[in-house]
């Protein structure tokens, strides 16, 4: 949910932009003058933020749209020029986001980010030459005022292919950078047909780069939220969740039974393929549930509102799901020699059988904080593992732990 509602924010930016620039005709001289210096003021922004955070796709990003910026203001000298840099940038734009959206990590001021620099400026000096080609020419009534700029067909042809394939990846991947970046498209595109009016292309040029900041944010909050590996919310944000439960709620801790094994035997690289498989089953959980990665192999859920009958039945469905998904494993990663039976049932050289281990306690009056909760769930937890592993076991409240019949006892 809160995935779809970050997806929309580049939107509502964009939104906001196109109201304020309907409104910009009843703006007086002095908010012009402000609004012509604000893409850089708030591209400055961007630019701080993403060498703080080291972010190197929105860094040349901004300064990718920062050039573009600055070319247009030069171009709006002649109308020749403003043609010329319009139909130059609007074939640019689309080619060089789809190749920032989809670039590694490599940092900023290494190599790799040399060359992305040096990349963006050569484009930027053939369109500059290109430009000032034109100072010459003095023709007029190639801009109609009234009227929108046009954008030349293949710029258009390339709009579209960037939009549909950056769409067809966030439909894959669900990764908001895809957004973002579908925001920024259209931003420019509508940015570009207002190429000759100073005051509505800074407006849209403006969002552009407020869109990058609030990516920025999101990187930065996603950075302390979730973990990295397995996309389900972080440690932190557990202690933090911990902190606003209320009377009613269970909490459950799940840990994977023997992946010591797996790592020792598959890789480390096996392992962590391993803990995305089981972090895919418990984020599918429900909407009422919330999955934190508690530390190595082990995973914390918090039931807010629900009670013990609620819980160990969808507890359990877990605990049957993992333990029915098999994991197949790459022709690579099979060891040569036939490898320990990992839990004791199928596990054979092409696939593997995890299982999980859950325990969980529930809220009472005895307990006073969230944390003799967690540690009550960790109790029962460390009975399933005692008791022979792929199991749920409870923590009642009469201080007794008792544990589901599973398919194996
Ligand atoms: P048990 O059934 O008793 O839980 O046994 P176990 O082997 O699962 O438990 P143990 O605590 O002995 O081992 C946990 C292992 O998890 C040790 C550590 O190397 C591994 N581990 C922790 N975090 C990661 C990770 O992010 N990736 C991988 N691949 N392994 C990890
Ligand atoms: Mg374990
Ligand atoms: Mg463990």
């Amino acid at each position: 949910m809160r995935k779809f509602m970050t997806a929309l924010i580049p939107f509502a930016v964009i939104l906001l932009a196109w109201i304020t620039a309907s409104q910009a005709a009843s703006f007086n001289d002095a908010v012009h003058a402000v609004i012509v210096v604000l893409p850089f003021m708030i591209a400055f922004m961007a630019l701080f933020m993403s060498v703080w955070y080291k972010n190197s796709r929105f860094f040349f990003l901004t300064v990718f749209m920062l050039i573009a910026y600055i070319m247009l203001n030069i171009a709006a000298a002649r109308e020749a020029m403003l043609v010329e840099a319009v139909t130059e940038i609007s074939i640019l734009i689309p080619i060089n986001m789809i190749w920032l959206a989809f670039i590694h990590e490599r940092g900023i001021i290494t190599s790799y980010g040399a060359n992305k620099a040096i990349i963006i400026g050569i484009q930027f000096v053939w369109v500059l030459i290109n430009v000032l080609g034109k100072s010459n020419d003095t023709s007029v009534g190639l801009v109609n005022p009234d009227q929108t700029m046009p954008i030349p067909a293949p710029a258009i042809v390339l709009y579209v292919l960037a939009i549909g394939f950056l769409m067809l990846n966030y439909i894959l991947k669900i990764q908001y950078v895809y957004m973002v970046f579908i925001s920024i498209l259209l931003a420019t595109y509508i940015s570009l047909h207002f190429a000759h009016r100073p005051v509505t292309l800074a407006i849209f040029t403006s969002s552009v780069f407020i869109i990058v900041v609030s990516a920025l944010f999101e990187v930065s909050y996603s950075l302390a939220f979730y973990d990295t590996l397995t996309g389900v919310l972080s440690r932190r944000a557990f202690e933090q969740e911990l902190a606003k439960l209320g009377r009613q709620y269970c909490i459950a801790m799940v840990d994977i039974d023997h992946f010591k094994r797996v790592n020792d035997t598959y890789g480390h690289d096996v392992g962590d393929e391993v803990l995305k498989m089981v972090s895919s089953i418990l984020k599918k959980l429900s909407y009422r549930a919330r999955t934190f990665r508690y530390g190595g192999e082990e995973f914390a859920i918090i039931f807010p509102g629900q009670e013990l009958d609620e819980v160990v039945p969808v507890l359990e469905r877990v605990r049957k799901a993992v333990e029915r998904r098999p994991f197949i494993l790459r022709a690579e990663d099979r060891p040569k020699k036939k490898p320990e039976v990992i839990t004791g049932s199928s596990a054979g050289r092409g696939q593997l059988n995890i299982t999980v281990s859950i325990g969980v306690a529930e809220k009472t009056e005895n307990l006073k904080t969230p944390m003799d909760v967690v540690k009550r769930a960790d109790e029962a937890l460390y009975r399933s593992k005692s008791n022979g592993r792929n199991r749920v076991s409870i923590w009642s409240n009469k201080g007794k732990i008792y544990w589901t019949k599973n398919s194996r006892m």
